[in-house]
């Protein structure tokens, strides 16, 4: 089965919004073995949504549209469908009612301008929405099923599971593995796993760096039992040839993967963050059941901060400065003292752009966890940009947690 995804949307043409719904519906369609042949996105314009339909129609099985049906005057999709499949629309008293009660459960009035949303194309059928008021609409032609879905993304989700998905019997899904690692540049990474590599095209393998870390992406062209078999033992070689640099596989985070170690050891963190600024302690505490684990975090921005809050020794501050190993050192064993946890985690660094040095330029950070056995830290020349650098730096501390929990295994 063939798909096409049509975004709509001014938002996303003029770079304020990046095309999330794409992205899901990419990943959601390839579960099911469903292979989408080509990604579109267009202004909030009648003509130009209208030309497109029609060069889809007849393209692909299936095509899903997301963005344009709200009640506002900007929003033209649903006006460019029934051009397009020349369709009245009639006014649905029984979707309005549904619309009514659900404004008055939420102790609102319904505002006129909602019953636009009630005005059903006749020709298509109505797909209900439970999470919003726009309903999503479908469009049958000869050969292509159009789903015409709300932008909102918890929205068209939402009719996307409910309503579309389970209908698409694509087959079995095509194989893929996502190995996601941390501490290793492409490069290096990418000569290791060269004599992995398949030479056969059945299956490919992608490198997608980011600034936190790099995924390995090993995905099968087809989905015959020959080719899953090769994707499943191409990802355990690579996984086995990588070690500890391999994180987790697919959706997996870094902060999951600290939460589990720590889960299973049933032991206790602390976090200290100076150049970070919270982000440790925010990824850490978007795993369910954190509380566990995680007892707290002191973010120390100043110097005074970090003598008075972690008992750093002014002494290093004045000899080391703010950014060094040994300040790094002393405020995971601060805050691992402060709280009586079995492991300390910290950062410290220049995020930019100011406040470098040819000595310690922007970019240099350092991390340190100390643990129940030992204390160890990590130096890096990260990105002069500072949420970048506040990212890797929170990657990099927590990658150096879990490799000290997998030493203890
Ligand atoms: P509503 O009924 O809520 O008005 P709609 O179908 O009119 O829904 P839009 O007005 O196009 O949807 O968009 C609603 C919100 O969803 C906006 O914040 C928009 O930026 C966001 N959005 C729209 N399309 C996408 C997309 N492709 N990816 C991510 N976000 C999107
Ligand atoms: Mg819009």
């Amino acid at each position: 089965m063939k798909a096409a995804i049509l975004t709509i949307g001014d938002e996303l043409l003029d770079g304020f919004k990046v095309d999330t719904n794409a992205a899901w519906l990419g990943q959601r369609l390839l579960q099911r073995g469903v292979t989408v042949v080509s990604m579109a996105s267009v202004r909030d314009e009648q003509q130009a949504i209208e030309d497109l339909v029609s060069r889809l129609d007849g393209q692909a099985d299936i095509v899903i549209v997301t963005g344009g049906l709200g009640p506002t005057p900007d929003d033209v999709t649903k006006a460019a469908f029934c051009s397009y499949f020349h369709s009245d629309v009639h006014f649905d008293e029984n979707y309005w009612q549904v619309l009514v009660d659900r404004f008055r459960q939420r102790g609102y009035d319904i505002p006129d301008n909602n019953r636009s949303q009630a005005e059903i194309p006749t020709r298509a059928k109505l797909l209900s929405n439970s999470v919003g008021t726009a309903p999503g609409l479908e469009f049958d032609s000869a050969g292509t099923t159009f789903y015409v879905l709300p932008g909102v993304p918890a929205e068209m989700e939402a009719i996307m599971r409910e309503h579309v998905l389970p209908g698409l019997g694509g087959g079995a899904s095509i194989p893929w593995v996502t190995l996601r690692t941390a501490g290793m540049f492409e490069s290096a990474l990418a000569e290791r796993l060269a004599p992995l590599l398949p030479e056969d095209d059945s299956v490919r393998v992608a490198f997608l760096p980011e600034y936190t870390g790099l995924d390995v992406r090993i995905r099968g062209v087809d989905n015959s039992p020959a080719t899953r078999q090769r994707v499943g033992a191409l990802a355990e070689a690579v996984e086995s040839e990588l070690g500890g640099v391999v994180y987790g596989r697919d959706d997996v985070t870094m902060e999951a993967a600290v939460g589990t170690l720590l889960s299973h050891r049933k032991e206790t963190l602390a976090v200290a963050e100076s150049s970070s600024g919270g982000l440790v302690s925010s990824r850490l505490t978007d795993i369910p059941g954190a509380s566990a684990y995680l007892l707290g975090a002191v973010v120390a921005y100043s110097n005074e901060a970090k003598i008075a809050q972690l008992g750093v020794r002014p002494d290093t501050l004045e000899t080391q400065g703010a950014v060094s190993e040994p300040i790094a050192r002393e405020m995971a064993a601060g805050v691992q003292s402060l709280l009586g946890t079995h492991w300390g985690v910290a950062t410290t660094g220049i995020a930019g752009p100011g406040g470098g040095t040819a000595d310690k330029p922007v970019g240099l950070v350092f991390v340190a966890v100390s643990g129940p056995h030992r204390t160890v830290s990590r130096e890096a020349r990260l990105v002069p940009d500072r949420i970048a650098h506040k990212a890797a730096t929170a990657q990099m501390a927590l990658n150096l947690l879990r490799q000290e929990l997998l030493s203890l295994e």
